[in-house]
């Protein structure tokens, strides 16, 4: 027997050409060969009368063949094989092109089982290069359920099936990790079974029911996961915090919290004075005002004698939280530094200098934090601003920094709930579900290119007023495939031909982080009167003055991406306006943006993202923070998933320390996938 970890060269007809081909599909061992799942089955089990054959329709039949087959060559590099099979039911003419050899072993007056499809024209009926085997062969091609594998250049289906195939002669699939109680609970097949049965299924019913399975199993998995991590997370001890009056830090203010801005806060508070490390979510849309929900609990552990660190995913936010979470907690003794990859090496060995010796409390910055180089007296609490774009092995590498520090993590995507208990399973979470007053819905419109002139109205109409307005490009510079407004061009034509007068500024991720914060503090300063940006404003960024943002080719954004871009306005008093442009004529395009033209709801926005473009697409093309599913579907695999959120739940309750062997399988596997889940997430 071989084992699971072996490599594929094992397996005959394998050498190393063959290796490199399937290396393309990260096939390397004889496990990943037996975990790379058919994409889709070829129903070839029912056997046809030839009469009841079905234009069009590929399916097998069983014939005699009634005559020798006769090979005319018609010209250069054609050579045409005719012959003619019969049934009881009727006669059929099979035609192959070019190939004499697999023609020419079909003998007269024998019978064959064949799987093809049938044309009609007004000659009659034929068939074209039908594949065939004999009745008493083993059945490969007919006769059964076929898989059709994910390929890759060079290697066919067949190729990849032998391969399975082999594998799972020589070696017994990966071993059972669910306990049997729970697989009949929730009607769920054997491991062994369905490893066979979805590389080579009886019936489409039993392909459907391993899939199934392994769906299942995937989403258990990390369900199990996440529910372990947080269950090992209340074990550990931490010093509770004392209760802290937070009324310096209310009166510093200047507005009053929102209830739900209150409510976090208190659950915080709660959280810190518990004596086990707190693990939660802040969810809230664009312009909740986490950021106060932040400041709070960074209060909070200072007051209790602790530094906070708040990590955000670009320059330019973190830049914006220095500036205004200094300038709020400075004056109640907090003492902010900034600590990001634009610094002097100068400057940030000074501030890490500080930073250890304990001279700072509250930390702001980039991944630059989670540098090695950084070491903290006393890290009690860890912020995650917009998560999303942090890895789990971010957020646990800067946990290490302290000994178990509180995590607060904010998430401005409004996530699906399912996606949401995926991806923060291990959290506890609350929600801002209300936004600070006096806040009215920025109006949307869709529009197209006959409207630039009135869209170059609005926007001086905007600037006229005093306010500002954001210009959004897909791309930076002019491509000459696609026709996008690239951002550096399209800057020089506003300010050159459209808008001499006014003053335009350009913001993209090309530029360097030291450019980019004096163009980002400049336009928030009221420098310039528009920003015409790429996509890096759309995290965060906070110009309450700014009152319309137009997004060209708005087709090429997710809709969720589109939510995240229309909150950079209508954060302050007056009222604000998102103006969409496309020349997309597809409909389904068009019905999507006006859809988000009619809602400003984040999470009815990203449940109907979710259900068009999948979870990848969700969160653009950066890490979604998710492992990789290999079977699973997302957005189509939502009942499974709640299914086996549930059971691993129960499982965790009852048996998860158990020590059986099934456990023990599981709580290796779990281990590898947040293994696997990390590597592709850092
Ligand atoms: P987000 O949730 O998108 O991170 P921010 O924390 O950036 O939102 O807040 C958005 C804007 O709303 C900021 O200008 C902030 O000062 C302001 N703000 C936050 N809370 C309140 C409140 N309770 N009342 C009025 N304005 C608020
Ligand atoms: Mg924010």
């Amino acid at each position: 027997m071989a084992r699971l970890s072996d490599p594929i060269t094992i397996l005959k007809g394998i050498g190393p050409a063959r290796a490199k081909q399937f290396a393309a599909l990260n096939i390397f061992t004889l496990e990943d060969l037996i975990c790379h799942f058919p994409r889709a089955y070829e129903d070839r089990t029912r056997l046809i009368p030839i009469e009841k054959l079905e234009t069009d329709q590929p399916a097998c039949f069983k014939a005699t063949v009634m005559n020798t087959p006769r090979t005319s060559h018609i010209r250069k590099g054609l050579d045409l094989t005719k012959v003619q099979v019969a049934d009881y039911s009727g006669r059929l003419n099979l035609t192959f092109f070019n190939n004499k050899y697999a023609a020419g072993q079909l003998q007269y007056g024998k019978e064959y089982i064949f799987y093809g499809a049938v044309s009609g024209d007004f000659i009659g009926y034929s068939m074209t290069n039908p594949i065939f085997e004999t009745p008493d062969s083993k059945p490969l091609t007919t006769r059964r359920v076929l898989p059709v594998y994910p390929l890759t250049a060079g290697l066919s289906n067949s190729v990849v099936l032998k391969a399975v195939q082999e594998a799972l002669a020589i070696c017994d699939p990966p071993a059972e990790i669910l306990p049997e109680e729970l697989r009949a609970k929730y009607g769920i097949l054997p491991a062994e079974r369905a490893y066979y049965a979805i590389h080579q299924p009886t019936s489409m019913q039993e392909a459907e029911l391993a899939k199934k399975r392994l769906i299942f199993e995937e989403f258990f998995v990390f369900s199990a996961g996440l529910a372990l991590m947080r269950a090992s997370r209340t074990q550990i001890k931490t010093a509770p915090y004392k209760n802290t009056d937070l009324s310096p830090f209310y009166n510093a203010l200047p507005f009053t919290l929102t209830g739900a801005q209150a409510r976090a806060i208190r659950e915080i508070s709660h959280d810190l004075r518990r004596g086990t490390p707190m693990n939660r979510l802040v969810q809230g849309d664009v312009g909740s005002g986490k950021t106060m929900v932040a400041a709070a609990a960074a209060y909070l552990t200072v007051k209790n004698g602790q530094q906070a660190a708040l990590m955000a995913p670009t320059e330019i936010l973190a830049e914006q939280h220095y500036a205004s979470l200094s300038k709020l907690l400075t004056p109640l003794g907090i003492s902010v530094s900034l600590l990001t990859g634009s610094l002097t090496p100068k400057q940030k060995r000074q501030t890490r200098e500080a930073i250890e010796a304990g001279n700072v409390d509250l930390v702001i910055g980039t991944h630059a934090l989670v540098a090695d180089a950084t070491a903290f007296s006393d890290l009690g609490l860890v912020i995650a601003d917009e998560q999303h774009r942090f890895g789990v092995g971010q957020r646990s590498r800067l946990s290490a920094k302290g000994s178990d520090p509180h995590l607060l993590v904010m998430s401005a995507t409004p996530i699906p709930r399912t996606l949401a208990l995926l991806m923060y399973g291990d959290l506890e979470v609350s929600i801002l579900d209300e936004l600070p007053p006096g806040r009215e819905p920025v109006d949307t419109f869709l529009v197209d290119e006959s409207y630039r002139a009135r869209i170059n109205a609005f926007i001086r109409k905007q600037t006229m007023e005093g306010h500002q307005c954001f210009v959004v490009c897909p791309a930076v510079e002019e491509n000459g495939d696609l026709d996008l407004k690239a951002a550096t061009v399209w800057a020089e034509t506003l300010q050159k031909t459209v808008f001499p007068d006014l003053k335009i500024a350009l913001l993209h991720g090309q530029m360097k982080g030291a450019e980019k914060e004096a163009v980002m503090s400049g336009f928030a300063a009221g420098n310039a009167d528009v920003l015409v940006a790429t996509t890096v404003i759309e995290v965060g960024v906070d110009v309450p003055n700014a009152t319309l943002i137009v997004i060209e080719d708005a087709d090429r954004f997710g809709l969720s991406q589109l939510h995240q871009l229309r909150g950079r306005v209508g954060r302050g008093q007056a009222k604000s306006y998102c103006i969409l442009t496309s020349h997309n004529k597809n409909p389904e395009t068009n019905q999507r943006m006006k859809a988000f033209c009619k809602t400003n709801d984040g999470f009815k926005i990203a449940e109907e993202d979710l259900r068009l473009r999948g979870p990848g697409d969700f969160f653009g093309s950066r890490q979604s923070g998710l492992p990789v599913f290999r079977v699973a579907n997302l957005s189509l695999d939502l009942q499974t998933l709640k299914t086996a959120q549930q059971a691993s739940v129960e499982w965790i309750e009852q048996c998860g320390t158990a020590q059986t062997p099934e456990a023990e399988a599981l709580r290796n596997r779990i281990g590898q996938l947040f293994l696997r889940a990390q590597g592709t997430m850092n």
